[in-house]
C-alpha cells in the first residue's frame, strides 16, 4: 500500500478527489485541513482570537495538548465526519467565521508541530490519502504518490459558494473570493512548511474538468504509480 498526497490552493476541490479516491481503492482518506479548523474552532470557542483576529499564542501553546482531533465514518453520508474533543463538529469547521481564521492559526509553527505529528503517526502505514497544503513537501515527503491540485480563482470561490448555499448558510460571493485569495496568500508565505508544489508533484488544473472526470483522472495516475512499483 503506498502513501498519496494531494495538496493545492483553496477550494479547488482536492478533498472530493481524495475521498473519492479513498473510498473506491479501499484506503484510509484524512483531511488534515479539518485539523487545522479544529484548532482555529477550539481558539475561538475557548475566547483566545480577540475580534480583531489577535491570536493569544501563549496560551494557545499552552493548551495545544488538550486538542484532540479524530474522524469517524457517518454511515449515513458514508464520508468522515470530524471530531473535536469528542464533539462532532464538521458543520461547525467549514464555517466562514472559521475559515477567516484558520490561516493565521496554521501558520503557527507550534501548531504545525502538534498537526504534522499526528498526521504522521495517521499514515505511518500507508494505505492512506491525505490532502492538505504540505502533505507531499512536509507531512510526507516520500510519499510514492503526489497530486498538486488547482484551478482558477473565481471557479473555486463558486464552488465553496455554492457548497455554503448547500448547507443553509447564506454567504456573499465575494467574501468568499476574498477569503480564498486571502488564504492562498497567508498559506504560501507563511515560514513554516508553506504552500507549494512538491517538485515530484503531477500537476491537475481541474477548472474544466466535471467531478467524474477529475476522479478518472486521479485513478488513472494511482493505477500508473502502483505497477511503477511493483
Ligand atoms: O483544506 P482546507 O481549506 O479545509 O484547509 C483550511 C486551512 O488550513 C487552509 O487554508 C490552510 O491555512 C490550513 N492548512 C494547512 N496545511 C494543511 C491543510 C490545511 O496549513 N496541510
Amino acid at each position: 500500500m503506498i502513501t498519496i498526497a494531494i495538496d493545492g490552493h483553496s477550494s479547488c476541490g482536492k478533498s472530493t478527489m481524495a475521498k473519492d479516491l479513498a473510498r473506491s481503492i479501499g484506503y484510509i482518506y484524512i483531511d488534515s485541513g479539518a485539523m487545522y479548523r479544529c484548532c482555529t474552532l477550539y481558539a475561538l470557542d475557548n475566547g483566545l482570537i480577540a475580534p480583531d483576529g489577535t491570536i493569544d499564542t501563549a496560551t494557545l501553546e499552552q493548551r495545544m495538548p488538550e486538542i484532540h482531533v479524530s474522524f469517524s465514518l457517518n454511515a449515513a453520508t458514508g464520508r468522515p465526519d470530524t471530531y473535536l474533543n469528542g464533539e462532532c463538529v464538521e458543520e461547525r469547521i467549514r464555517t466562514m467565521e472559521v475559515s477567516s481564521h484558520v490561516s493565521p492559526i496554521a501558520a503557527l509553527p507550534f501548531v504545525r508541530a502538534a498537526m504534522t505529528a499526528q498526521q504522521q503517526q495517521m499514515g505511518r502505514q500507508g494505505g492512506i490519502v491525505m490532502d492538505g497544503r504540505d502533505i507531499g513537501t512536509a507531512v510526507f515527503p516520500d510519499a510514492e504518490l503526489k497530486i498538486f491540485v488547482t484551478a482558477s480563482d473565481e471557479i473555486r470561490a463558486q464552488r465553496r459558494y455554492d457548497e455554503l448555499q448547500s448547507k443553509g448558510q447564506h454567504p456573499d460571493f465575494n467574501e468568499v473570493l476574498e477569503n480564498l485569495r486571502e488564504r492562498d496568500r497567508i498559506d504560501s508565505t507563511r515560514a513554516v512548511a508553506p504552500l507549494r508544489q512538491a517538485e515530484d508533484a503531477v500537476v491537475l488544473d481541474n477548472s474544466h474538468l466535471t467531478i467524474a472526470q477529475q476522479n478518472q483522472w486521479l485513478l488513472d495516475r494511482y493505477h500508473e504509480c502502483i505497477e511503477r512499483h511493483s
